[in-house]
């Protein structure tokens, strides 16, 4: 087992990786920029080196300085949490080529299914559904029509390179297609240096049903079903929760099995999810793969009683998954809510400053993941969210009751935060009903 882990990230994931590395019995090395000097979730680390200044592209992404950290803090392995290098290929080869252990995938499988056309493809490959569109990507302006009309309008122009809602444009006819193709482009090759594109049918009004696996180097993989993240604004994820309401357990074990069935064909080892879209028929559809730990973990971690970070370590320093398939039991419901330093009274821009009193509500089923505290300033140079609010009930209806009370107790001065807007929305009744879609906030608020 590793004796000692550098955490190559900031904020709440850096801190849930220091809090599993201790009860591991195992040391962590923390990084910081300028911008997070002193910050006090940076106490529960060993040792904390810092990398740069605030902007992250001159530190949580400069791979010399991160495995320069590792080499001084004298580490046997890398936690990436998710963001910042997290899916970076190049550098989970980097630090295996040092002798440190990357804690994720391989590179190779991560370089091959990093690639969303060439998931898709292993994805049909493996018998996997997945949503009509171009095989493989799109060249031009007339093959992207071709393929438009063979497959219908609307369509969606997504960037093979893309990742956190960006390099993604809608079009619903010709004209537009040829703007849609132009913007995705450009966007895709300044967010990911890499602007290859292909289509998808744009599946109206769907939900996002994605399955957790884990995997390790014994040759067993198992998954830890599902969790349902419909809730969304620009997509980008607001509300997560397990089981994914309405779906019949048909299709749910379906979709598990086909997520296995995919995570096999790729060699792939470690934390993954497999990300799907559901439409009105109940039809599913592959649409990517996420090579890391997820924002949403906790879900998973409340149904299954299962410690993800823990597992991502074990299986990282070879060990068999202590745990198979029929081991991993779903109970209850949980649900979490991404409390974001926003304001969504203004189209959620970002709020940053200092928090002047923070209350964190407690109680049955409740769990907060958060680094901040009163008097901590939520900087302007990093991702907007604060914290997760997770809760875990016997039922849903007891999980939306939960939740509903804990973020009333939940308060956060001096900056806005998207708590009211999460209010909201465990208040509506087609919330209530599980009966949303991924258009469910923007049909009904404007934010
Ligand atoms: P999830 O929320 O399902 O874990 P997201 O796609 O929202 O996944 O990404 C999680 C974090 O990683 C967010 O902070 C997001 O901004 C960031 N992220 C995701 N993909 C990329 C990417 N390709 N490049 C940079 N950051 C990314
Ligand atoms: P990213 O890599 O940015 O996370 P995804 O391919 O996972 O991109 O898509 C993000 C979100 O966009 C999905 O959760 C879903 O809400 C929406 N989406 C993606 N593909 C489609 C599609 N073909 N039709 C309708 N909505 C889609
Ligand atoms: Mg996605």
């Amino acid at each position: 087992m590793f004796k000692r882990i550098l955490v190559a990230n900031r904020g709440e994931i850096a801190l849930r990786i220091f809090r599993a590395c201790r009860e591991l019995g195992i040391e962590t090395v923390a990084i910081f920029s300028e911008a997070d000097r002193g910050a006090a979730y940076l106490a529960l680390a060993d040792e904390a080196y810092c990398v740069g200044p605030p902007k992250a592209a001159d530190s949580y992404l400069k791979i010399d300085r991160v495995i320069s950290a590792a080499e001084i803090g004298n580490v046997q392995a890398i936690h990436p949490g998710y963001g910042f290098l997290a899916e970076n290929a190049h550098f989970a080869e980097v630090c295996r080529s040092c002798n440190i252990e990357f804690i994720g995938p391989s590179h190779e499988a991560m370089q091959l299914l990093g690639d969303k056309n060439a998931a898709r493809c292993l994805a049909k490959k493996a018998g996997v559904p997945t949503v009509p569109g171009s095989e493989g990507l799109v060249e031009g302006e007339a093959q992207a029509q071709r393929v438009a009309h063979e497959i219908g309008f609307p369509v969606l122009v997504k960037a093979s390179a893309g990742g956190g809602g960006r390099g993604m444009r809608l079009a619903l006819n010709d004209l537009a297609l040829k703007s849609a193709l132009q913007q995705a482009r450009a966007e895709a090759g300044a967010a990911f240096g890499n602007a290859d594109l292909y289509l998808e049918k744009y599946i109206a009004r769907p939900r996002h049903v994605e399955v957790q696996i884990l995997a390790d180097h014994h040759g067993h993989t198992v998954h830890l079903f599902e969790r349902d993240c419909t809730i969304q604004r620009r997509h980008q994820k607001l509300v997560e929760e397990s089981p994914a309401p309405r779906l019949p357990e048909e299709t749910r074990r379906a979709m598990c099995e086909a997520a296995v069935r995919l995570v096999r064909q790729a060699d792939y080892t470690n934390a993954g999810t497999v990300e799907f879209i559901v439409d009105g028929q109940g039809d599913y559809f592959f649409i990517e793969l996420n090579a890391r730990i997820q924002v949403e973990h906790p879900v998973t971690e409340m149904v299954t009683g299962i410690d993800l970070i823990k597992a991502q370590i074990l299986v990282a320093a070879g060990e068999p998954l202590p745990f198979g398939q029929e081991d991993v039991q779903h109970c209850g419901a949980a649900m979490e809510c991404r409390i974001n330093a926003e304001d969504p009274e203004h189209g959620c821009r970002p709020s940053p400053g200092v928090i002047q009193r923070l209350i964190v509500p407690g109680g049955f089923g409740v769990r907060f993941d958060s680094h901040v505290h009163a008097g901590y300033e939520v900087s302007p140079y990093y991702d907007s969210m604060i914290g997760k609010l997770i809760v875990h009930q016997p039922t849903r209806r007891e999980a939306i009751a939960c939740m509903r009370r804990s973020l009333a107790e939940l308060r956060i001065d001096g900056l806005k935060t998207t708590t009211s807007l999460l209010m909201k929305i465990l208040d509506h009744p087609d919330f209530i009903d599980g009966k949303v879609d991924t258009t469910f906030i923007e049909r009904n608020w404007r934010t």
